[in-house]
Formats: C-alpha cells, structure tokens, sequence
C-alpha cells in the first residue's frame, strides 16, 4: 500500500533544521550512513536564526579564571539541580570544542582586540562566557552548519512537516509527513530517527517563540511510547516587547543587560535589587556605582574587579521581579517595565545591538539609544522533553533519538542564557552518532504497517471532510488563553486542575474542527494537525506543574512559595497509557561523588577577589 506514497530510505532520519538537528545529520553523515534532514519551514529558517545573544563555552578567553567546572556548576545551580549531571558535565566539558569547531567551520565570531573569540556576561554565568555574534549569532551558526551540512551528502525536505513516528513493533521505523505546499504524504522508511524539533512556545499567546514551535517531537515521541521529563518547566523569558500588540512577546535579548541595560519600573525606582535572593546577593554589585564600574570595564574590554548588576540575576527572577512590579501597580503605560541602555554611548549600542536597534526602530518607533524601552516576561524556553541518555541522545523507545530544545534534561528546572546554542552543539553531535551507531547495527530496513499509515492520512483528512465544525483558530485562542491563564508564571492548585479539564474539552474541539479549501498550502489544515501536539504538551505542562507542589526554578506556585526537598530528589515522567496521560515521579541520577565535591570546595581567595 505504501507505494502509492512518495517514499524516501534513509539510515537516519533527523527531523528539525535547527542547530541540532544541522549538527546531528553532520555527524551521522560524516560517520558514512545516508542521512535525510526534514524541516517544516525552508533550511536555514529554523528558530535557532533567531538567537540572539550567544553561546555559553567556557573558553576563558575574557575571565582566564573559567573553566568547564564551573560552567557545570553554574549550569546545575541554574537548573536547582534537577538537571541530570551526566549531561551538565558533558555539555560543560565539550563546548569550548564545538564552539571552536564551528569557528574552524567559517563562523566568524566578534573578536577581543587580540584576536581571540570575544566573550560577554549573561544571568547566572559566573564569568563572561557567551561567544557572539553582535545580537545576531543564531544566524551566523545556521549559516555555518548550513554550509558545513549541505557539503557533507545530507538529502533535505524543506517545508514537510512530520504527523507521525512509524514504528516496526517496539522500534522506530520512519515518519509519515506531508509537503506543505502541496498537501500530498510521503513516507520516510528508517533505522533511526532523530527528533530535533524544538519548543512549544505557541500553546502560549505572549511568546518569543516562532510559528514552528507547535511542540511536535515532543507529542510525536509521546504518541510513539516515548517518556518526557521535566515538562512543568517553563522559562518565561523576562524581557519580550510589551508594544505595539502585534509584536508582544517578540524576544529583547538578554545581551541588552548583559551589555548594561538597567531596569527601572514606573517611579524610576531601579527594583532588581530588592529580588536578589540573599543565598546569591553575595555575587552581585552593592549599590549604583560598582554596577556602572562593572559595565565601564566590560566596555573597555577589561577584567572588572566590580560585581554584576543586579539586572543579571537569573531570568525566573527578572521575570517574577517584572510581573511583581507591574501587578503592584508599579509598571510602564503598555504593562511592563522600562529597559535602558540609552545611558551609553550611541554608537556602541548599535554596533553590539544591531538587531534590537532596529527591531525597536522598525517596529515600536523606539530609539533605543534615546529612550528606554518597554518589557515584560514571555513565553521563552521549554526545559522539559524527550528523556535522552546523555552519552547516546537514545530515546526510551528502540531507534529514537533527540537533541536541542526538544530533549530534556540538560537544564533541569531553569535554563541559563546561551546554554541552548552549546546545548545544540554538543548533544546534536551525540545524538547524530548514536543514531547512525544504531543504524549500523541493523542489517535491513524496518518495515512500516501500511494500515497504520492509511489510517493516519484518513484522519489528517478528515477536517476537510466535516460540512461544520469549529475554525482551528478559534481553538488555538482557546488553548493559548487557557495556558496564558491558568499555567502561566505564577501557578495555583485550583488554575492547573481547571486548565487540564480545559485541555481535556479542548482535546474534544480540536478533534472537531473544519477546515475550507483545498490541501494546497493551507494554514488552517496544518494548524488543525498542530493543534493536537500543542494540546498534548499542554496537558503534561499542566499535570506536571500541578504536581510538583514547591517553587523551584522556573515554576513558581504562590500556593507553594517554598520548596520540598523531597522533590528535589525527582523529575516528573509523562507516559502514554491505556487510561490516558500518566505522570508520576522518577528519581533523579545521582552525581558522583568527585563532581558533587566541587559545589563543597571553597574558591581561591585570589579566585574569590576577582570574582567581584
Ligand atoms: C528570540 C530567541 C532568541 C534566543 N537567543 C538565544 C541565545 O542567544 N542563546 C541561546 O543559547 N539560546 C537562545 N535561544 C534559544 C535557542 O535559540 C533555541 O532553544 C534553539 O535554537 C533551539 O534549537 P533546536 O535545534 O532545538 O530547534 P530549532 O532551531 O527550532 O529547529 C527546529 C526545527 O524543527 C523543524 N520542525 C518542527 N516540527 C517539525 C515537524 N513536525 N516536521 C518537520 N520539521 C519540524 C523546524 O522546521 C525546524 O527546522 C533563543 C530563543 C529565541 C526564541
């Protein structure tokens, strides 16, 4: 049956165009096996062209002090320590060498006067550690792994989106997708799959994330019987345009503060130092004049012997300190607070901030070198995915694998800045390896269930076939209302049961939809398919959340402010069964000794000083 599908064969098969999926289809192509690369939007427009800020390598190029401990460190203080430490260590370990892979590759990184790759500060990086681009190293990593990938033999799907994982018994065997423009099937036969998917910031309405970010691997892997992890971690990202409406949530990158950005609210009142928890406070400037010190070195290229400004607090914080701030009546005239960097030199701005100079420009009529800009907490980053293991990025289903933002675990409760772009790098590579590893141990192809696919593209179809039914937009709004509300920053008991009996009547709708037109290029049919992943993260978003009863990185519940060392010891696991959505609690990989004694070690006093 499957014949009369366009149908491709391919060792591995990686879905998602971004750095990691780029970075696996790489790796798995150099190691000799045939790779096929499918993505939704054309190559190079994944969402990892939109990164702005930088990616976090401890190559000491600015701080000689760094190292990867303490970029692990930081990696796992950030996360509360419910990352899994065997990939904090790994991603710590092995960044500076895929960060200078990707120089050796043609990325052309800004530089310190002396050649090196230049490094600036990000929230909760203990030294300066983001090699960048200006405000625009997405692009230049894309555009590296583009070049570096379409050399290396891959055969590339743009604009196919994947509906579905095809299994041979308990292992992978391929994928169903259909092209975009024309609406027709084609199926993908393989021995390994690689889901390099992304985020799930549109089950959200105030969100940085792009159209792509619909959750699909994420759903598509529970579907196939693969477990998630970490799913009621969310990061809002403190800084998101508040203005005009069509552009909310749109990212400003953490970089402006890095850079010196001061948070002000309504009253001129500079409010980040009253949300400094007193166990960090410690790291951070004493008053006005060590912060202004601390950015005067940073521009002048120096080692600063002054403290960070407090707007370098880790972004759950900045965030909770905004919403907090704007709820106490405290906010700017569109509902945020004011962001400024206009304070320094013009020409500097522009040069370090190019992209938001004219994204404020262009699309707020805002000079960002005159006047401060507006912000406020967004939709940003999913910490929680695919439960990989860290050496293999093997799935808990034969022949699956995952990497980048779709994966989970590497961050635990809360992501720092610029850990993704090196996440990508270094797990991308890993699980591109494990899966042609995997690929090579299968002598033949697994077959596909041809039942199994003409019953999936009957259902795909079936919207067009319904003479009424609801739009799938009007249920997109439903959706992101219902999570903007009710699993949000700020989480109770009572919001997180009544979104999941929304999702559950939402389930219902989206199954209901009815769709106009033809399948040519048709919005609304794709985002008919969509709708069931969004609902699907959505609802182990909100069980998840309503389970983990504390506050802990990037899930905040007001009806637990503190936090329950016994949830310390576990990540919660979505799982597929018969009753439904099952999530219960897993414990969490314990960390060797060797690696748990560098958080009792006390600093060098030299290192201590210089740490100011
Ligand atoms: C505005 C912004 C700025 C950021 N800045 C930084 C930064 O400075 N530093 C940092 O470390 N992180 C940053 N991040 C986070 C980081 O960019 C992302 O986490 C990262 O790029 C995700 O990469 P990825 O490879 O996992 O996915 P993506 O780059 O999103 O790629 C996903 C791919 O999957 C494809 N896809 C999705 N679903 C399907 C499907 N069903 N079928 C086929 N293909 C599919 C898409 O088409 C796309 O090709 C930023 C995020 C945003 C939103």
């Amino acid at each position: 049956m499957s014949e009369r599908y366009e149908t491709h064969e391919h060792d591995v098969l990686v879905i998602g165009a971004g750095g990691a999926g780029l970075r696996a289809a790489i790796e798995a192509s150099a190691s000799g096996v045939s790779v096929g690369l499918v993505c939704k939007s054309l190559l190079g427009k994944a969402h990892t062209v939109m990164a702005e800020g930088g990616v976090a390598a401890a190559l000491a190029h600015m701080d000689p002090q760094d190292g990867w401990q303490t970029h692990f460190m930081d990696t796992m203080k950030g996360g509360s320590f419910l990352n899994h430490w065997r990939m904090a260590q790994l991603h710590a370990q092995e960044a500076p060498d895929r960060v200078r892979e990707l120089e050796q590759w043609g990325a052309l990184f800004d530089r310190t006067p002396d050649g090196r790759i230049l490094q600036r500060a990000f929230g909760g990086h203990t030294w300066k550690r983001l090699a960048h681009v200006g405000d625009r190293t997405g692009l230049e990593m894309i555009r590296t792994l583009q070049d570096k990938g379409v050399h290396s033999g891959l055969d590339v799907y743009m604009e196919c989106t994947v509906t579905r994982l095809l299994k041979d018994g308990d292992r992978i065997a391929g994928a169903l997708a259909y092209w975009r423009e024309s609406g027709r099937f084609v199926v993908f036969r393989a021995k390994a799959v690689v889901i390099a998917t992304g985020g799930i910031g549109k089950s959200y309405r105030v969100t940085s994330n792009s159209w792509e970010y619909t959750g699909d691997g994420q759903a598509l892997a529970y579907d196939a019987g693969a477990e998630l992890i970490d799913m009621e971690f969310v990061q809002f990202h403190p800084t998101g345009m508040v203005w005009p409406p069509g552009v909310m949530g749109l990212l400003v990158t953490e970089g402006v503060r890095g850079e010196g950005g001061i948070l002000r609210n309504s009253k001129g009142e500079r409010f980040m130092w009253k949300y400094l928890p007193d166990a960090r406070r410690h790291e951070y400037a004493e008053n006005d004049a060590e912060a202004r010190q601390w950015v005067e070195d940073t521009v002048a290229g120096r080692a600063s012997q002054a403290r960070r400004p407090p707007e370098l607090s880790t972004r759950d914080n900045v965030s909770r300190a905004i919403y907090t701030e704007v709820k106490e009546s405290r906010g700017t005239p569109h509902g945020g607070a004011y962001l400024d960097i206009s304070y320094l030199p013009a020409e500097r701005v522009k040069r370090k901030l190019p992209s938001m100079y004219h994204q404020f420009m262009e699309l707020a009529d805002v000079d960002i070198t005159k006047t401060p800009m507006e912000v406020g907490p967004t939709t940003h980053y999913m910490m929680g995915g695919l439960r990989v293991d860290p050496d293999t990025g093997a799935a808990t289903v034969p022949g699956l694998f995952a990497a980048g933002e779709a994966a989970a675990g590497m961050h635990g409760a809360n992501r720092l800045g610029g850990n993704s772009l090196s996440d990508l790098l270094v797990f991308g590579r890993r699980a591109g390896a494990g899966a042609a590893a995997h690929a090579r141990k299968l002598s033949s192809m697994p077959p596909v269930n041809d039942a199994e696919i003409e019953a999936d593209t009957r259902a795909l179809l079936a919207p067009f076939e319904r003479s009424s039914g609801e739009s799938p937009y009007e249920v997109h709004r439903a959706l992101q209302d219902c999570m903007d509300r009710l699993v949000g920053i700020f989480r109770v008991q009572a919001d997180l049961e009544a979104a999941v009996e929304t999702l559950e009547a939402l389930r219902r709708r989206a199954a209901a939809v009815r769709v106009e037109g033809t399948r040519m290029f048709n919005p609304g049919w794709h985002l008919a398919r969509d709708l069931s992943n969004m609902i699907c993260v959505s609802e182990a978003i909100a069980r998840s959340a309503a389970l983990r009863k504390e506050s802990r990185g990037a899930h905040s519940r007001l009806d637990f402010p503190g936090q329950d060392p016994a949830l310390a010891q576990v990540n919660f696991r979505v799982t597929r069964s018969a009753s439904g959505m099952r999530v219960e609690p897993t414990p969490l990989p314990q960390m060797p000794a060797e690696l748990r004694s560098l958080f009792d070690a006390k600093p060098a006093p030299a290192k201590q000083e210089a740490a100011r």
